[in-house]
């Protein structure tokens, strides 16, 4: 009994590693045609964005029947997996985006770190260069106020640099000279 209690509560932190890098890399990578929607305003109940969550739905359902049929103990792998969807609807869904009729506020300070972390990640616009990606663990404000400004004067001293290589580039340089 405590060893299916740790594995479900080892599944259930790791769940937050698996999600930070799912959101970083997937989401807001190739898979940013889906997640899209949510950083988007939208008036339906449902986005597209909703599929990620389907998707981790079916993963603890097949985990749970598999550890039912004999594959132990993979039935509380599948428990920590759908816990972690079910914080993420709660916290998120409910208790940040305030997408239902009951809308409950962030009370205590462990809610309200997490609502401003999320509400950060939310103010960048676009896929790129976005912080807290995590959600059951989010870094204070302050450090991610430095991230985001660490971030933007990375991509400014980038795009001077371009600007630089485009004036050496003899092609543009005669292009400008010319036109
Ligand atoms: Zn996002
Ligand atoms: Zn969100």
């Amino acid at each position: 009994m405590i060893l299916n209690f740790a594995i479900f509560l080892g599944t259930l932190i790791a769940m937050e590693g698996v999600g930070f890098l799912a959101h970083k890399y997937v989401m807001h990578g190739w898979g940013w045609f889906l997640h899209r929607s949510h950083h988007e305003e939208h008036l339906g109940a449902f986005e597209t964005n909703d599929i990620y969550l389907l998707a981790l739905g079916l993963v603890a359902v097949g985990l749970i029947v598999l550890g039912n049929s004999g594959h132990d103990p993979l039935q509380w792998v599948g428990a920590g997996v759908a816990a972690f969807g079910l914080i993420y609807i709660l916290v998120h869904d409910g208790v940040v985006h305030r997408h239902w009729p009951v809308r409950p506020k962030p009370r205590n300070r462990y809610l309200k770190r997490l609502y401003h972390a999320h509400l950060m990640h939310h103010a960048v616009k676009g896929r790129r260069n976005s912080v807290s990606f995590g959600f059951l663990y989010a870094p204070s404000v302050p450090i991610l106020k430095k991230q985001l400004r660490d971030m933007r004067d990375a991509e400014r001293a980038a795009s001077r640099q371009q600007s630089r290589a485009d004036l050496c580039n003899p092609s543009i340089t005669s292009d400008l000279q010319n036109g």
